[in-house]
């Protein structure tokens, strides 16, 4: 077992958290003069409350089959990728091992907190997790190490047996962001934070459940963790509107939307290589394609004359001449067909 609890930055364990009204006082009933609103009621006067937050927690976690104190909601998974630097990283002292290419929060939050970032490429074209050099870029500052599962922007999700490994060997906190795992036809790491200690598993509601515009992100680990998640976050994260429309919103269904756009995933992986000026599609576990091609930026000026936006990775390492692809519905999948039928023609 780690030692989770000398990782964690001494002013962190030391702290005494703020404890708003609503944290002490959990009711409803009565008249509230303990948090100076303002009285008059217009649906939104009063600070969020905690048995509405708890309420949505436990929603989320019985979805994920994790009990509650294993799960932290915050202001979108970037709320989440940012305390874990507050958290466990001393700024000018300690640093973090991040792959590369993958999601630009990890390097940014890094610059934020002033904390070093040790980017690591993946492998070429198979985009595999370098494991061994990942474990070479570690020395006794580095407290944080961050996976992306499947990976943004290459769209493919490592096997569980080498994320394990780094989770094994590892002696800092390591990160597996699995925004996408809703799409990937691999099992995700989730049951790896109640094996070990050190391992926090970053999920989201802005992708599959298409909650994009609520900004409610998960962070799910050990009750000791996701207590000092807790203790460091705001006040109130999330605001009162947003718990209500994710309580109603994660009534639904997501697996019939989830299997149409991993259908119209793999039928445009089947025809965009039929395209000339398609080189190579990735194989995808995540809801866009990384499609090389030729000449990135005429095809992207051309697509957006057609009024379709897709983004230009070509200056990222690893991925020159890519395009990275969000599938769409059917129909604006057909039309991102036509489009590059044109710019052929
Ligand atoms: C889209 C995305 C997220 C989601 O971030 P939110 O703040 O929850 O919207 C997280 N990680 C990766 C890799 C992403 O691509």
């Amino acid at each position: 077992m780690k030692d989770i609890k000398k990782l964690v930055r001494p002013n962190i364990a030391a702290l005494t958290p703020y404890s708003t009204a609503r944290d002490e006082y959990k009711g409803s009933l009565g008249i509230l003069m303990d948090a100076n609103e303002n009285p008059y009621d217009n649906s939104v006067n009063r600070y969020p409350s905690t048995s509405q937050k708890e309420a949505v927690r436990a929603r989320v976690a019985a979805l994920k089959g994790v009990s509650p104190e294993k799960l932290f909601l915050g202001n979108g998974s970037d709320e989440a990728i940012d305390l874990c630097y507050r958290v466990f990283c001393e700024p000018g002292r300690d640093n973090a091992v991040i792959i590369a290419p993958s999601y630009g929060m990890y390097g940014v939050c890094a610059d934020i907190n002033n904390v070093e970032r040790r980017m690591v490429l993946l492998e070429p074209e198979t985009f595999a997790l370098p494991v061994e050099r990942l474990l070479a870029a570690v020395d006794s500052d580095t407290r944080l190490m961050f996976v992306c599962s499947p990976n943004n922007p290459t769209g493919n999700a490592f096997a569980a047996a080498d994320i394990e490994r780094l989770a094994a060997s590892f002696e800092g906190i390591l990160v597996v962001d699995e925004a996408y795992i809703d799409f990937s036809s691999k099992p995700g790491v989730l049951p790896l934070i109640d094996r070990y200690e050190n391992v926090i598993v970053l999920q989201t509601l802005s992708k599959a459940w298409g909650l994009a515009g609520l900004r409610i992100g998960l962070a799910m680990s050990n009750p000791y963790i996701i207590s000092l998640f807790r203790q460091v976050k705001y006040p109130y994260n999330i605001g009162t509107d947003t718990l209500a429309l994710a309580l109603e919103k994660l009534q639904a269904d997501i697996a019939p939307q989830v299997a149409e756009i991993v259908a119209e995933r793999d039928r445009l992986a089947g025809l965009l290589p039929a395209f000339k000026c398609v080189q190579k599609v990735y194989p995808s576990d995540a809801n866009f394609l990384l499609v090389k091609v030729d000449e990135p930026r005429g095809l992207y000026d051309a697509l957006l004359k057609a009024g379709l936006i897709v983004r230009d990775r070509s200056t990222v390492a690893l991925c020159e001449g890519c395009l990275r692809i969000t599938v769409g519905t059917p129909d604006e999948n057909e039309k991102l067909l036509k489009a590059i039928e044109d710019y052929e023609s």
